[in-house]
């Protein structure tokens, strides 16, 4: 196409006036770029920042014996899987972690994604369809979201962790079969799902479960099991998702479950099917990882006490901030420049929390979404409070 000036037309022209309108929204994001391990401190722009945003709970994406694991791992299997798994992609090391997972969870068995991401977006297509209703609280994760979107089936938002309201829809569905799915630990807000009545409503209703556990596993239960197991539930028909690449320091996703589930979705997850397998540093990391967890549990009683110690920090500065369930502290602000400008101060006083604003959470609560980790020592938790009664004044 040539325009009346006798240039062709930039087809691209529309992204910069999308930016654009996504600045002057205070919508705009972009990564920054630390110079290390996301630890309790991180090095940005050549000063040390208490870090106050890594899901890396329990310190074990730097841990030396992870690293270990995860060099010991490229050395014997190498750096990248080479098909999917499939095809010849797996290796000792992944069904290793399967099984792993599997006694970890309480289930029969377990797969591998490359992410959690990857991990609801192929698995939730593969449990419900056009012909079925997926019931879905409002404030899932986007990877839950999108999941549903790729399902082409109805989907029914219920109110946030309202068990009562879930019931009601079950009870007016008339779907083939019913998919209900929540978070157990809610990755903006960081509280829990209404777990035991959610089960109840789901045996009452026979519709399938699952929980997506990302915030929860390594942080929550015995060893690290989860809210699921910590609230005394077993998942004997119950669907778990987790992720590596949070409290156990690695990258990739995994599906826990009944053995025939978990053998029909290495058929029609697509992001199984037609993904390369997950790299084995990883995957040896994680198993490496689990043993730590496992064998120091003081690591998530830590991690959970400074998100308890900076949330009554934060309350005692007159901040509204619900009780954490796990590592997660959100402090809702509302409007996104609100949001930016406290960011901003955090920033300037030495604190590392950026600004989250939508999409990754609803209109009007644009926050500060604090995280702890083990390592956080009571001088990180004064340095970030002082911080924040100053951006907060
Ligand atoms: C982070 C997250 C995921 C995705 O896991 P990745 O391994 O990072 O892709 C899924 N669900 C929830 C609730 C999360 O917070």
């Amino acid at each position: 196409m040539v325009n009346r000036s006798g240039l062709r037309a930039d087809p691209l022209a529309w992204v910069a006036a999308e930016l654009e309108e996504l600045r002057a929204r205070d919508l705009e994001r972009a990564p920054i770029h630390h110079a290390g391990a996301p630890g309790p401190e991180v090095v940005v722009d050549g000063r040390s920042l208490v870090h106050l945003c890594s899901n890396n709970y329990l310190g074990l994406a730097s841990d030396p014996r992870v690293i270990e694991a995860a060099a010991e791992a490229a050395r014997r299997f190498g750096a990248g899987a080479g098909a999917s798994r499939l095809v010849s992609g797996g290796t000792t090391l992944h069904r290793a972690l399967e099984e792993r997972l599997a006694a970890l969870k309480g289930t029969e068995d377990c797969m591998l994604f490359s992410s959690g991401y990857m991990a609801n977006a192929g698995t939730i297509p593969a449990l419900a369809g056009p012909e079925d209703e997926i019931l879905s609280d409002v404030l899932n994760h986007a990877s839950v979201v999108d999941g549903c979107r790729l399902a082409r089936a109805p989907v029914r938002v219920y109110r946030h962790a309202d068990a009562t309201h879930l019931e009601d829809l079950l009870a007016r569905s008339g779907a083939r079969r019913r998919l209900v799915v929540t978070d157990t630990v809610f990755s903006m807000d960081g509280d829990l799902a209404p777990l035991a009545a959610i089960v109840e409503a789901c045996e009452r209703h026979g519709a399938m479960l699952m929980l997506d556990e990302a915030h929860a596993t390594g942080v929550l239960g015995p060893g690290g099991a989860g809210a699921f197991a910590e609230a005394g539930l077993a998942p004997v028909r119950t669907i778990v998702m987790g992720t590596l690449s949070k409290a156990l320091g690695a990258a990739g996703g995994f599906v826990c479950g009944p053995r025939d589930l978990v053998a029909l979705l290495r058929n029609r997850a697509r992001t199984y099917v037609f993904d390369t397998a997950p790299p084995a540093p990883a995957i040896g990391a994680a198993l490496a990882a689990l043993d730590v967890a496992a064998r120091e549990p003081e690591r998530a009683a830590r991690a959970r006490s400074a998100a308890r110690r900076l949330a009554a920090g934060l309350h005692a500065l007159g901040a509204s901030v619900p009780d954490p369930a796990a590592c997660i502290v959100p402090l809702v602000l509302g409007e996104p420049r609100r949001a930016l400008d406290v960011a901003a101060a955090l920033l300037d006083a030495g604190v590392l929390a950026p600004a989250i604003r939508p999409p990754s959470v609803p209109e009007g609560t644009s926050r500060i979404r604090a995280t702890t980790m083990a390592m956080h020592t009571e001088e990180h938790l004064e340095r970030a409070l002082n911080a924040f009664e100053g951006a907060l004044r």
